[in-house]
């Protein structure tokens, strides 16, 4: 019992996080006023005076059921894992003869699907949780994870959800049904972009090795353009920063004319995957340039993977070069175990991670985008670590079809309220080994400002997010 109540205030906790990240404060105060209560199914049926009830102890199975999408005031939403009516007396709340809510004769609203529990598998990695299978990165493949086989990651549902539930609190308050238009409520998107520098000097050898790698692999597959490999090779073998650490400063110049910001990763340490891709004087001279306002973070190298020695030592390298504390990170390769890392995370001061993404795809890996602190299941703990879910980055806007869904994200995000993570690897910006990316960028930034997107700072959401958890 102690349990479900903990896990209830914690569900009502990144909510409220939530709202007051991406909502304005009339939505807050309305979340904060509303008589909302989480309670175990059986006791809905005696509850003797109007509320909204979510029921908070039906369990899902581990693949998701009953998928079904609808569409309200023009927005699509997605609902999964349906909850049977308590009893035929209780009024079914329809959107084209799909039951959203149910309301009894007393004013007990409840609903029809079961958001409690799909967010609490989502924030503390059910999928990982449920199979020890892990691909030769150490992570969980999206083919062993039910929630993304299914499909479910291509949507925000955490964001959708919360926008239902705004319109339900809203509609009550004002006695204009269920699914009011509140999209004067949610706020521009908030946006946090960012850059890992993985490779700055394109004359390190693995980069030239790669290369040549790409030039027999191209003659193969019929692509005879990578055969132009000697070519560039060579150029960088006299102008090791073009196509690399140029391009951050002209990513960064391009993020100030939009008014944005961004933050770099940078990889540093010893063991990476095919060893230190970066030469430490590469890496000062590049942060000797960054401008104030653009964040330095933690790449965590391929090696320190639950390896606090190396974790420590990397850090630590970093932080004598710019002379102060590292909070931020994000893995390379993705290469995190959510169900460990946040322990090492905590431990060695990270305040704001950014691991949680999916190599194969763009979209939302936990249901979201925005903001929250993972829920530690082993000890039923929460997390310190703030962590916004990596969605969109560049490996996967390299066609127009990609591009084209991107902008539909973001176009949804923006009328249901989010915080978007994007990632653009320096060697990606412009590279004439890669020309289908020239411009991407550009255009990546030209999307989020056409819905009027605002860059924040980590430590902003930090601060927020700690506020309106009461931490
Ligand atoms: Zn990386």
């Amino acid at each position: 019992m102690i349990e479900i109540n903990q896990i209830s205030q914690y569900v009502k906790e990144q909510i409220r996080v939530h709202i007051g990240i991406c909502y304005k404060k009339d939505a807050l105060d309305c979340f904060d006023q509303a008589s909302l209560i989480f309670v175990p199914f059986n006791d809905i049926e005696s509850l003797t005076s109007p509320c909204i009830a979510i029921p908070n102890d039906i369990k899902n199975q581990s693949e998701p059921n009953d998928i079904t999408r609808l569409n309200i005031n023009d927005t699509n939403y997605t609902f999964y894992n349906k909850i049977e009516r308590p009893s035929n007396s209780w009024e079914e709340i329809c959107i084209d003869g799909v039951a959203v809510w149910y309301r009894n004769n007393i004013g007990v609203i409840m609903p029809a699907w079961n958001h409690f529990h799909n967010i609490v598998d989502l924030f503390s990695f059910r999928a990982e949780r449920d199979t020890k299978l892990r691909d030769k990165h150490q992570r969980l493949n999206f083919k062993d994870n039910p929630f993304l086989i299914a499909g479910l990651g291509e949507v925000p549902v955490f964001n959708e959800f919360i926008n239902i539930l705004l319109a339900c609190l809203s509609g009550k308050k004002s006695g204009i049904g269920f699914f009011p238009d509140i999209s004067e409520w949610v706020r521009p998107l908030k946006i946090v972009l960012s850059h890992d520098c993985d490779v700055l000097l394109g004359n390190d050898k693995y980069s030239q090795i790669g290369r040549v790698w790409r030039g027999i692999i191209g003659i193969l597959k019929g692509n005879f353009y990578n055969l132009t490999f000697p070519l560039w090779m060579l150029y960088n073998f006299f102008n090791p920063r073009k196509f690399y650490m140029n391009n951050v400063y002209a990513m960064i110049d391009m993020e100030r004319q939009f008014g944005f910001t961004s933050i770099l990763y940078i990889l540093n340490g010893v063991g990476g995957r095919y060893g230190f891709r970066n030469n430490l004087s590469a890496v000062k001279e590049l942060l000797e340039n960054i401008p104030e306002n653009w964040e330095i973070g933690l790449h965590y190298n391929y090696d320190t993977l639950l390896d606090d020695v190396s974790f420590l030592r990397q850090k630590n390298e970093l932080q004598a070069i710019i002379g102060q504390e590292v909070f931020l990170g994000r893995a390379h390769y993705l290469k995190f175990d959510p169900l460990k890392s946040y322990y090492q995370l905590e431990t060695h001061g990270i305040r704001f991670d950014e691991s949680l993404g999916m190599p194969h795809i763009n979209g939302f890996k936990v249901g979201m985008a925005g903001v929250f602190y993972p829920f530690l299941n082993q000890d039923k703990k929460v997390s310190s670590v703030l962590t916004l879910p990596l969605q969109f980055w560049d490996s996967h806007l390299n066609s127009e079809a990609k591009i084209a869904n991107f902008e539909k994200s973001i176009e949804h995000l923006s009328k249901i309220g989010g915080v978007v993570s994007v990632l653009f690897h320096p060697g990606k910006f412009y590279n004439i080994e890669d020309p289908k990316m020239d411009g991407v960028y550009y255009r990546v930034l030209k999307t989020l400002q056409r819905v009027q997107a605002k860059s924040v700072s980590p430590n902003y959401l930090i601060q927020q997010a700690s506020y309106l958890s009461g931490k």
